[in-house]
């Protein structure tokens, strides 16, 4: 019977078809399974079926261990998977349905096959944890931590195994290994710097010290007293001289307690001087008087300079006293000297004048060509001679406070026309260049500002080099009038313009020296003071000058 043997077409349709739907059937139970809709699996052993039944047939906890992030297996005595979820699957990158039915091993590679051995073997006994590598089809390897517990299930007990990736934990930790690493190696750095610095502070420390001592041993050692103050003006620290001079305490005289010291007359023009120097950091220079501990005053110089940091910030200041009693005392007495020989010089000279005049008017005919001439010279050097004599009497009479005037209405620019006028006659090389502005006036002592005029005017000459040039100009700005006097000489450079009003003060120039004493300028600044105004300069070195003053106009 062939056709019985031999399957037909159809039959083979038929065996087909019913193939498909128990693979269908297969699949479906599968993922009834896994979905909790049923609790039983019929494993086929051979020729005989073995049930299995999910005695936990709690359908929340396989929804609840199909969804969690731990792979999920139960294993029978032989090791083979009776169950995994899709996460387990994932893990070792199988299809679910291939991985149920095979023997966990085939996924613990080599190196871990003891460790997988022992943690299976301990599981069966009482629940055990373990780590474990697991390998995956293309054999990457995961770091597995293994929770084994037992199952009671109706056939027999079962192995449940939980596996925890611990990939991003051994990254981590490995992370966190670098990082430590790397933190012990900083700490080590640090601990080293720390000890460079405490070695640089400690020799520091030990720098300081003996700057200090050598600071000290100076600053008590030397004839001044001395003092530094904070930027703020609080003194600090005084010098051993400044006790025993003041025959103080230091709590009496600390931080502005020095105030107590100074002669009441000098006190306001000390704190404003001092306080100035604060405010702009220029050297504090200033002549005043302190008290001793007897009581007597004693004029001393004051200086003292600031002390920067890298920045330019000002830490503190250094200053020193130095007693001039003895050159003020030796000064007066010049002063004095001068005052008298001066005076004692006026009236010879008065009579000196009063006799050439009476020759120069000696009838023409009866003179000599010769002694007219030798007249003329002698009148040109006794004026010189009388504006040194009245120079040096002014001087005197400025230190006594004694340089008094009357004052009245002055036109200022009648008095530089005139002024001019009378220069341009002297110095006939010169060339003049005058503009007054209207008419300007003022209140002041008509004889005193010429004076001033005529000495910014010979200055400018005698200043002058090539160019023979002078300009003077009268002007109002606002309320001031103002006189400059321009020349294109040798200039002056800005220290030099600090220093030219005061007494005597002279440039010393090797290659440029003219005559003068150093005093035209001291007593024209002191004129215009006493006026009221301003006098200054605007120079450059090698480029001429511009002298002027100011002085209020007449308030109408
Ligand atoms: P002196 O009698 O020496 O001229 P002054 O008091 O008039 O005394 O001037 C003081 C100093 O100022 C002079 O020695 C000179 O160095 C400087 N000086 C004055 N006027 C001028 C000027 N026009 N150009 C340059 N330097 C000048």
């Amino acid at each position: 019977m062939m056709e019985t043997d031999k399957l037909t077409y159809e039959q083979l349709l038929v065996e087909n078809d019913q193939l498909r739907f128990r693979l269908e059937e297969a699949n479906d139970t599968i993922e009834a399974i896994r979905n909790g809709q049923v609790d039983a699996l019929i494993v086929k052993n051979g020729d005989e079926h073995q049930l299995y039944t999910l005695k936990t047939a709690d359908q929340t906890y396989r929804v609840f261990i199909e969804k969690m992030n731990e792979g999920a297996v139960t294993l029978n005595r032989d090791g083979v998977i009776l169950y995994s979820n899709s996460r387990f699957a994932a893990m070792v990158d199988e299809p679910l349905e291939k991985v149920i039915g095979l023997k966990f091993n085939v996924f613990v590679p080599e190196i871990s096959c003891d460790k997988y051995d022992e943690i299976i073997n301990n599981g069966w006994d009482a629940d055990c944890k373990g780590e474990m590598l697991l390998s995956s089809r293309d054999d990457k390897l995961t770091p597995c931590l293994i929770s084994c517990t037992t199952l009671d299930l109706d056939e027999g007990t079962a192995l449940s195994l939980i596996l925890t990736d611990l990939t991003i934990q051994k990254e981590a930790e490995w992370e966190l290994k670098v990082k430590n690493d790397q933190l012990e190696e900083a700490q080590d750095a640090a601990e080293r710097l720390n000890n460079q610095l405490e070695d640089t502070v400690r020799a520091r420390t030990s720098d300081l010290l003996i700057s200090r001592e050598h600071f000290k041993l100076l600053a008590n050692n030397i004839p001044q007293m001395t003092w530094t103050n904070l930027p703020g003006g609080e003194v600090d620290f005084y010098n051993q001289r400044w006790f025993d001079y003041t025959g103080r305490r230091y709590g009496e005289t600390e931080g502005w307690g020095w105030q107590q010291i100074v002669h009441p007359d000098d006190l306001q023009k000390t704190i404003d001087a001092y306080l100035a120097s604060l405010k702009s950091g220029k050297v504090f220079e200033l002549e005043n008087r302190y008290r001793r501990w007897d009581n007597t005053y004693r004029w001393h110089l004051n200086r003292a300079v600031p002390l920067r940091d890298d920045t330019g910030e000002i830490i503190f200041w250094v200053g020193t006293a130095t007693d001039i009693e003895e050159q003020k005392k030796q000064l007066d007495l010049k002063d004095e000297f001068i005052g008298v020989a001066s005076h004692e010089l006026k009236t010879p000279l008065t009579s000196l004048k009063g006799y050439l005049q009476l020759i120069s008017a000696y009838k023409k005919e009866e003179l000599p060509p010769v002694v007219k001439q030798y007249v003329e010279k002698a009148s040109g050097a006794l004026n010189k001679l009388q504006r040194l004599v009245n120079d040096l009497l002014d001087v005197s009479k400025i230190h006594a406070g004694r340089l008094e005037y009357m004052l009245s209405e002055v036109n200022l620019g009648n008095l530089v026309n005139s002024s001019t006028e009378n220069a341009a006659h002297i110095y006939p090389e010169f060339q003049f260049v005058n503009t007054v502005q209207g008419e300007v006036l003022i209140i002041g002592n008509a004889e005193r500002l010429e004076q001033v005029i005529m000495n910014l005017i010979n200055n400018s000459v005698k200043y002058s080099t090539d160019d023979k040039r002078i300009i003077i100009k009268t002007e109002v700005i606002d309320d001031v009038a103002r006189v400059s006097v321009t020349d294109f000489g040798i200039g002056l450079s800005p220290e030099q313009i600090d220093r030219i009003f005061e007494r005597f003060y002279r440039v010393e120039d090797k290659k440029f020296m003219a005559s003068g004493l150093g005093m035209g300028l001291y007593i024209s600044a002191e004129i215009i003071g006493n006026h009221h105004g301003k006098i200054g300069v605007e120079s450059e070195l090698g480029k001429g000058a511009t002298f002027y003053f100011e002085i209020p106009l007449i308030k109408r």
